[in-house]
C-alpha cells in the first residue's frame, strides 16, 4: 500500500541526483531521468563495458540501447523521448514537487 505512493513520489524525483527532474527523458521502460543525470550514467557506462550495444536501466536493469561507439552522450540523451507529464507536472505544481523531493543529500 505504502509502496503505490512511493513510487509515485518517486517519479518526479531522478532516481539518480534525487532531486527534483531537470529536463526528463524517458526510457523505453519508463524509468525517467534528468538528461544530464542519463547522459553522465550512458556516458560512464560506455567506458566500463566498450563492446555493449546496450546499457542498464539504473532502476529497473532493463536493456536500453547504449551509444554508438563516437556518439556524443549528449546527443544520445537529447534524443531520448522528453517525458511530458513529468515536464507538466513540475511546472504547474513547483511547490508539491519540491515538497516531494526532500530527499536531499546531507
Ligand atoms: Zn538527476
Ligand atoms: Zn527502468
Amino acid at each position: 500500500m505504502a509502496e503505490a505512493l512511493y513510487s509515485t513520489s518517486k517519479q518526479l524525483c531522478c532516481p539518480i541526483c534525487l532531486e527534483s527532474l531537470n529536463s526528463p527523458k524517458s526510457l523505453p521502460c519508463i524509468h525517467t531521468f534528468c538528461e544530464k543525470c542519463i547522459c553522465k550514467y550512458a556516458s560512464d557506462y560506455s567506458k566500463k563495458a566498450l563492446q555493449s550495444d546496450t546499457i542498464l536501466c539504473p532502476v529497473c536493469r532493463s536493456p536500453i540501447p547504449a551509444l554508438a561507439n563516437d556518439e556524443n552522450p549528449k546527443d544520445w540523451a537529447a534524443k531520448l523521448p522528453t517525458n511530458i507529464v513529468v515536464l507538466s507536472l513540475s511546472a504547474s505544481d513547483r511547490t508539491e514537487n519540491n515538497f516531494l523531493c526532500t530527499a536531499s543529500p546531507l
